[in-house]
């Protein structure tokens, strides 16, 4: 399918997503709650499959993963610990005039993507205007106007670098001013001072609503890995190096929040925290972004919709962080974190809790408190990456259009639907044969309303891979018609032959292999 029949405004997406029961505004009957979403009765199977293929990838394809399932709520002294009571903050800085809020960093990495995107923009002109003998080396090297921009590009980042480091936020200001950014909504330059904002929510544990019973809801699941870091390593068999795997909901307060799916106020997170010696975290870090990029090309993401963003800004405990990014309708963003911690997190639990996080190293007969390289990814964005690469609308032969989901169909949430042409003559009846015998393997839909090519329409709309329709013949041939939702070409095949079909086509195998 070409990739020009894809969908890339966002709102259509939205649409689309609500008309399908895929994602719903969460309390919509009172009028929803702002960053915050439900999913419907085939959004859960996506995330679902999305998450299974995940674990599997991680933890079934992996003899030294493991896999956590912690709870939300922990003492306290983790987030102490961890430093997120301390340091978890955004800054934050609000247009006078649309009283829009924005977060300052991100406001000023665009402002740096944008004069970039210059630099590509001259070098795709000279590609084009010199053709076989353009030397793109030659010509980053030399040409006035992207020395010029690069030059920029440098000097913005040291000083937001900077500024980050020395947390300036008056220096950040200072960089939106003089780098001219308006906002997007008023298109004027009237912002209030850049402040930071901590992201934890908090609660009340028991009925004494006292200073010390204060608790977070977790703002990432990785603590929930660290603290159990001995039961598992005393119970397990691992031994460095090994990781262990979480998927679970995450919480952060987040201001700006306004691109659906993609930044909630309440989201899950699949994080693998892998423990190594010290000193070779640097190959486990180059080793799990190459193997991570490889699981998010095997989602049927293009090679050209992907792409590596190196951290400007290292957290202070970590020496190496990478962004896998994907080109999401607004433009490339985050989707997953692949970050080498060091043994700062590890370390900081054993201080605060003054139990031993070490592991003995038979090969050096010594102890240490491992390092670990965390690989961190969002489900709720894969979930709108996934459907934001798989959504079309097609134009076909005969003129009319056609709205298609083309998920790899390991990831599609109804595998197979099926259709009995008619609503008599013992075709029913027939169909709900098929039906009984597939749902012990897949989950189907039965439909027997409406003619057969709005049935067709509306599978394809949702994702469905394969439509098995049940005519007059089949009651005397045992042969029922399959559709391919992307060929739509139709077969006549044998009913006793159908589970092989459906099952080889939907095998998550085919995606890794
Ligand atoms: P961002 O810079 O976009 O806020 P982050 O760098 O804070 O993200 P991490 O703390 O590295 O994100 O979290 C790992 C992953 O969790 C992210 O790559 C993203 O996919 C997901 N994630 C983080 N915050 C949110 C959120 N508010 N809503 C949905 N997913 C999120």
């Amino acid at each position: 399918m070409s990739k020009e029949n894809k969908v890339t405004d966002l709102q259509d997406i939205i649409s689309h997503a609500k008309e399908y029961g895929f994602v719903f505004p969460s309390s919509e009957i009172y009028d929803g709650l702002g960053a915050v979403y439900d999913y419907g009765q085939y959004g859960v199977e996506l995330k679902k499959n999305i998450q299974e293929y995940w674990w599997k990838s991680m933890v079934q394809l992996h003899e030294n993963i493991v896999g956590l399932d912690a709870a939300i709520f922990m003492h306290p002294k983790t987030w102490k610990a961890s430093g997120h009571v301390d340091a978890f903050n955004d800054p934050l800085i609000d247009n006078k005039d649309s009283k829009k809020r924005y977060r300052a960093d991100v406001l000023i990495e665009e402002a740096m993507t944008k004069i970039e995107d210059k630099i590509t923009k001259e070098v795709d002109k000279a590609e084009k205007k010199f053709g076989e003998t353009f030397d793109k080396a030659m010509f980053l090297q030399t040409n006035p106007n992207v020395l010029r921009n690069k030059e920029k590009v440098a000097t913005i980042e040291a000083r937001f670098k900077k500024a980050l480091e020395d947390s300036n936020m008056d220096e950040l200001k200072q960089i939106i001013v003089d780098l001219e950014i308006v906002c997007p909504i008023s298109g004027t330059r009237n912002w209030t001072e850049v402040r930071q904002f901590n992201l934890m929510f908090s609660t009340q544990v028991g009925a004494i609503a006292d200073e010390s019973e204060t608790i977070y809801l977790r703002p990432e699941t990785a603590q929930g890995i660290f603290v159990n870091f001995l039961n598992v390593l005393n119970t397990s068999r691992q031994r460095i190096p090994f990781g262990i795997a979480q998927v679970g909901k995450a919480f952060r307060n987040e201001v700006v929040a306004r691109q659906f799916i993609f930044r909630t106020r309440e989201f899950e997170q699949m994080e693998m925290q892998f423990f190594v010696r010290p000193g070779t975290e640097m190959e486990w870090f180059e080793k799990w972004k190459e193997t991570r990029m490889a699981w998010h090309k095997s989602l049927g993401f293009a090679e050209a919709d992907l792409k590596l963003h190196k951290h400007i800004k290292l957290a202070f405990y970590a020496n190496a962080a990478v962004d896998i990014e994907y080109n999401f309708p607004f433009g490339f963003k985050e989707i997953e974190g692949i970050h080498s911690r060091t043994n700062h997190d590890l370390t900081q639990h054993q201080n605060m809790s003054g139990k031993k996080l070490q592991y003995f190293d038979h090969e050096l007969n010594e102890s240490y408190v491992p390092y670990v390289v965390e690989t961190s990814i969002g489900l709720n964005r894969t979930i709108l990456a996934v459907l934001s690469n798989s959504y079309k609308v097609e134009k076909l032969e005969d003129g009319t259009e056609r709205t298609v989901l083309n998920f790899p169909p390991f990831l599609a949430p109804i595998k197979a639907a099926i259709l009995p042409l008619v609503k008599k003559d013992g075709l029913p009846e027939k169909a709900r044969e098929i039906m009984n015998e597939l749902k012990f393997d897949h989950l189907c839909f039965y439909d027997e309303k409406d003619s057969i090519g709005k049935r067709y329409r509306r599978q394809d709309a949702l994702g469905t891979p394969f439509c098995i329709t049940v005519d007059h013949d089949t009651l005397t041939d045992n042969k029922v018609t399959i559709r391919d939702r992307d060929t739509m070409k139709q077969e006549r095949v044998d009913i006793s032959e159908l589970r092989r079909i459906v099952g080889e086509k939907v095998d998550w195998r085919k995606a890794v292999k």
